[in-house]
């Protein structure tokens, strides 16, 4: 097994009939970066910056930001990161950020992610600079967490172009042209205007343990309710096929970077709706890559054809389970 995965390691994410997959990894913390690279990564494909704002008091200047940035970029060797803005809020809580939201609670539907980031404005500014600065160091790309409507993005934008001339007052090095500004699909209604946002952005990463959450209205921590959180409910696959076709309508990249990303149960259903690269936690990389390897896409694609005619979640499991045990 440990041998097999090794191997694994140097082969190419190819399918069966000649299909290159992207694979990257999720990062939580900076020192997860060797295992992703001992797994195989192509790249970082989802950077959660919420490790810099944990167990502090203070908050982490741009300097810090822009050093932490740095070194992963470095240790990355030309591979490209996506570094998502803040998102905390719901399951994610960062003690320096208790002060300024008054110690309340951050409901999921709340003020969370890039609703804070818009409300304090200077916990946005610090990140952006941080991250185009890093970006003059090697391929950076910059995301967007729970953006639900298109002026999320303006406004942001209007926040980008005041750090760059500031940066610019300080002859201070930025990337240049600027890192590519995509945005986390996982709210229901930003995979509805998936067509709109696509206009107005360089990428899309599907993010499904939110868009789950959110469809169905399962919260993802609570156990009450944890037997009917299902990523394979006909709504949600609707989701991600109309915003993955919204992408390749208007040719920007799309990944998928949920937890569906690493489970290969899932990885026939991903590609034949026409998702092309994934990022996952590093451990899950070695089966997912192995399950891509032994796939044939004609098929998968057939495969996913058949289970979006399907309204009935538990058909579409076992319907995929078929598929994964014969093919
Ligand atoms: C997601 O919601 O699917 C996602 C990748 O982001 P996170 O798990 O960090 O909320
Ligand atoms: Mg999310």
């Amino acid at each position: 097994e440990e041998k097999l995965l090794s191997r694994l390691k140097k082969l190419p994410a190819i399918t069966r009939d000649g299909i290159n997959i992207g694979l990257q990894a999720n990062l939580e913390l900076p020192r997860e970066l060797e295992m992703a690279m001992d797994a195989g990564a192509e790249g970082v494909g989802l950077l959660r910056t919420e490790f810099l704002y944990m167990n502090r008091d203070d908050l982490p200047d741009e300097e810090e930001q822009y050093k932490t940035l740095v070194e992963l970029i470095q240790g990355l060797d030309g591979r490209p990161i996506t570094a998502r803005t803040l998102d905390v809020g719901a399951d994610k809580l960062a003690y320096s950020l208790a002060a300024h939201l008054g110690g309340g609670i951050n409901p999921a539907l709340g003020l969370r992610a890039i609703r804070l980031s818009l409300r304090e404005r200077s916990l946005l500014e610090t990140q952006l600079a941080a991250m185009i600065r890093a970006g003059a160091h090697g391929p950076l790309r910059i995301l967007l967490p729970m953006i639900s409507t298109l002026i999320e993005i303006r406004q942001v934008r209007e926040v980008l172009d005041k750090v760059v001339r500031r940066l610019h007052r300080r002859r201070i090095k930025i990337a240049d042209p600027l890192p590519p500004i995509g945005v986390m699909i996982e709210v229901p209604g930003a995979a509805l205007s998936a067509d709109a946002f696509a206009q107005i952005v360089d990428f899309f990463a599907i993010g499904t343990n939110d868009l789950t959450m959110y469809t169905l209205a399962i919260d993802r921590g609570e156990e009450q309710v944890a037997h009917l959180y299902n990523p394979l409910h006909p709504a949600v696959l609707r989701l991600i096929q109309f915003a993955t076709e919204a992408a390749l309508r208007a040719r920007i990249p799309v990944s998928v970077c949920g937890e569906i990303a690493g489970d290969p149960r899932y990885t026939p259903l991903l590609l034949g709706l026409g998702i092309r690269e994934l990022s996952m936690a590093s451990t899950a990389l070695p089966r997912v890559k192995q399950r891509i390897r032994d796939l044939d896409l004609v098929a998968a694609t057939r495969c996913a054809s058949t289970i979006m005619d399907q309204s009935d979640p538990g058909r579409i499991a076992a319907l995929l389970d078929d598929f994964n045990t014969l093919a």
